[in-house]
């Protein structure tokens, strides 16, 4: 396929041009160092610091970024950037951030080179795995690690070398109900499909926000201008959130829906859908297993049964889903919110039904598959094996994190006892933070592969912390899998690497060789360390260039070089139905006993006034004390190490519990005050921020703060510690088909703070 010519961009805008905009008054520009424009080199780099894969100019001199601006010319995010861009610099000189490795002697930190780290590493995992088995190594990954080429690349091939099935990753507290949706319905754990926001018509967002986070299994930089877009060729946004959101205020029209009770209005509008005649498969036709099954499902349904229980009036769910159904080109859209909850797959299942009843699914304007240049394939699989200590089933070969302190705590047969982890740091990111933390102290063994000293590290026996991605190549192979429009790019490292640094891909890589030795030969581990250390002897940038020859473009690594701001490969394309594993023939199966439990267990629920933890009815004991907690993402944060980023601490203390000022008032207590957070599991103390975005009995927090534990080095973080909202999370309740992490709709005391 021939590649298609860049479109100039020189009439968007990047976002940095609101540095000026009183909503961002505390978005300060860099000050830049005079330089010597001699020294100036200009590099095209795509922004790894969360999904959305924003193209960069930067001007470094020497070691040092002088600038960092938006990519006029790259075909996806043409021009925009957001503030976080700007941690790139501030985390490349961050004088927290471990430049050698770290090994704990005696209770206390000591530097040591790589060779003694990496065999010190590989000897502990491997005591632990000859005493106690294979499976007594777990392992965590970070999300940081999808965003970042050569821990994308390195970190499975060790995770398999090392043997152990007990695996944990963020998924399991994020998208892990989406792609259990999408194995069900059409086969295979990856097969997602994404709103076409070039030529969409009516989009509904539903538990996400997007214009805050750039989309997320939605590669979608650029939010702000793509609702505009929609907006401006006629076309309507509606957002559906318990927290009129930064999207939600761009949008055409917003419902506030009561936290977790996505599932009842979802089966509603399937209900309104069906009785008003309004389903038409489309593209899908042929293809689709079980539609009477879902009609019978939805029966019971009707808005006037879950108008209660979601907050949403019977009229506006009814309206909603037929002009969804009579939009000529319509998406909808669904995300964290619908996920991180007690019915996070049946959300999720139920947004696919219902853009396939619609007719969406694989037509341009609705919800298509991408076709990217390098391809990865993942079918998934559910169900093989089950937890130990609460028998919750593996999804894609992972056990839910939400699992990992009670494995770790747990005595017995398959008891946990070392960990590796990379790129997290879940101590602050699982529900029930604290006792991860705790559990954390008690094993035996733990290796961390992390730049930051942060509150999951500090547990380790050794850190050995990779160099800065800018010193490495890049290509996001994952995220352009879900971009919403098919691009390829590739950047070199913007520097040499720093001396004596090693990437993932090299520290992995050494620590697979070194397992190798002390594995006894002829055993599995030893050949499964063998195999991965036929794959560390190739390059990161050898197996980007095999997954391009294996894609469905005549893109070559030679392509990307030459094309530095990347390479436009077009709008979304049909067909994706019949590209990658599926279900035979391409097959949409809509029946699974697995969804009929879920949708039986929130029948009882809703009868009981109650879904998942959160009562619904009026009344309780101390209703006054009573709300609903959510998590909310900020611009200037994704991740907990961000908080160490200057650039990104401007403006004061941002971790704040959003409050009704009505509830403020039923409270006793005012902007600015303190008050007390408490659940089942845990407390904290944080100020309020009064505001009538929230929905009245609902208040929010946002993720990643909480930076108050001893141990840890990352100053300015600790300047600025606020409260973590996985200390009051309960791991206890979790999404009832895989487990996901419950971060939302979680039931709260809310009291005014007895501390000063
Ligand atoms: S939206 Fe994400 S990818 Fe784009 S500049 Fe911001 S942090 Fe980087």
């Amino acid at each position: 396929m021939p590649l298609e010519t860049v479109e100039s961009t020189s009439n968007i805008k990047a976002e940095a041009v609101q540095i000026g905009n009183p909503a961002h008054a505390d978005f300060l520009p860099l000050s830049l160092p005079a330089c010597d424009n001699a020294t100036m080199a200009t590099h095209h780099r795509t922004c790894n610091l969360c999904e959305a894969n924003c193209g960069l100019v930067l001007e470094v001199s020497g070691r040092t970024i002088v600038s960092i601006k938006g990519d006029e010319n790259d075909p996806l995010s043409r021009g925009y950037l957001c503030p976080k861009a700007y941690g790139l610099k501030d985390l490349y000189e961050d004088p927290d951030r471990l430049r050698v490795p770290l090994v704990k002697q005696d209770g206390s930190w000591r530097e040591a080179d790589w060779e003694e780290a990496i065999d010190f590493a590989a000897e502990g995992l491997h005591r632990v795995q000859e005493a106690h088995g294979v499976n007594a190594v777990a392992s965590y990954v970070g999300n940081p690690s999808v965003h970042n080429l050569t821990a994308l690349l390195a970190g499975p091939a060790f995770i398999r070398a090392l043997g152990s099935r007990l695996r944990f990753s963020a998924s399991s507290i994020d998208q892990f109900p989406k792609m259990l949706s999408a194995y069900l319905v059409y086969g295979a754990q990856l097969a997602i499909p994404v709103p076409d926001l070039e030529r969409t018509e009516y989009l509904i967002v539903q538990g996400a926000n997007p214009v805050v986070s750039n989309g997320s299994l939605m590669t979608a930089p650029g939010m702000k201008k793509r609702i505009r877009d929609i907006q401006s060729r006629g076309g309507k946004v509606v957002v559906i959130d318990p927290r009129r959101t930064e999207t939600a205020k761009l949008a055409d029209e917003h419902l506030f829906l009561r936290p977790g009770a996505d599932a009842p209005l979802l089966l509603a509008m399937l209900q309104v859908l069906f009785a008003h005649g309004r389903v038409e498969l489309g593209a899908a036709e042929g293809r689709v297993e079980g539609l009477e099954h879902v009609r019978e499902m939805c029966a019971q349904f009707s808005p006037e049964t879950v108008a209660e229980a979601t907050g949403v009036s019977a009229a506006d769910i009814e309206r909603i889903a037929l002009e969804f159904a009579d939009a000529p080109k319509a998406a909808y859209y669904g995300r964290i919110g619908t996920c991180v909850q007690s019915y996070g797959t049946l959300a999720s299942y139920l947004i696919d039904v219902i853009n396939i009843v619609t007719g969406r699914v694989d037509v341009e304007g609705g919800l298509m598959f991408p076709n990217p240049a390098a391809p990865l394939s993942s079918k998934g699989h559910y169900k093989k094996w089950y937890s130990r200590v609460r028998d919750i089933p593996e999804f894609g070969g992972e056990l839910p994190v939400a699992t990992l302190a009670e494995e770790i705590e747990t005595p017995g047969e398959g008891q946990i006892r070392g960990l590796f982890t990379m790129a997290g740091n879940p101590v602050l990111s699982v529900p029930n933070g604290a006792r991860l933390d705790a559990a954390l102290d008690s094993l035996d063994f733990m290796v961390s592969v992390d730049p930051s000293l942060n509150e999951t590290t500090r547990h380790a026996d050794v850190i050995l912390p990779p160099r800065h991605s800018l010193e490495n190549p890049s290509y996001s192979a994952v995220l352009l899998q879900l971009a919403v429009r098919d691009v390829a790019k590739y950047s070199p490292p913007v520097f040499e690497p720093s001396e004596g640094s090693m990437s993932e891909w090299e520290i992995l890589g050494g620590m697979v060789e070194k397992l190798g030795e002390l594995r006894a030969q002829g055993e599995e581990t030893d050949r499964a360390t063998g195999m991965a250390c036929a794959y560390f002897s190739a390059d990161p940038q050898t197996v980007i260039a095999s997954l391009l020859a294996s894609g469905p473009y005549e893109v070559t690594m030679d392509d990307l070089l030459a094309n530095p701001s990347g390479v436009d490969l077009g709008s979304l394309k049909a067909g994706g139905l019949d590209r990658g594993r599926r279900h035979d023939e391409g097959a949409i199966k809509l029946g699974h006993p697995e969804i009929d439990g879920e949708v039986s267990r929130l029948r009882d629920e809703l009868t009981r006034g109650r879904i998942g933890e959160v009562s619904f009815a009026a009344g309780g004991s101390d209703p006054d004390a009573s709300f609903v907690l959510i998590g909310r993402r900020q611009l200037r944060s994704n991740n907990s190490w961000m908080h160490n980023c200057p650039s990104l601490m401007t403006g004061g203390d941002r971790c704040s519990l959003l409050m009704n000022p009505a509830d403020a008032g039923r409270l006793g207590v005012t902007g600015g005050s303190r008050v007390s957070v408490s659940s089942a599991v845990g407390q904290v103390d944080i100020p309020v921020e009064l505001t009538d975005d929230m929905m009245p009995g609902v208040v929010s927090m946002p993720h990643g703060f909480g930076h108050t534990r001893p141990g840890v080095r990352m100053s300015l973080a600790q300047d600025f510690p606020g409260a973590s909202m996985n200390d009051v999370t309960d791991d206890g309740p979790t999404e009832g088909l895989m487990g996901n992490g419950i971060l939302t709709g979680v039931p709260v005391r809310v009291v005014a703070s007895e501390s000063p």
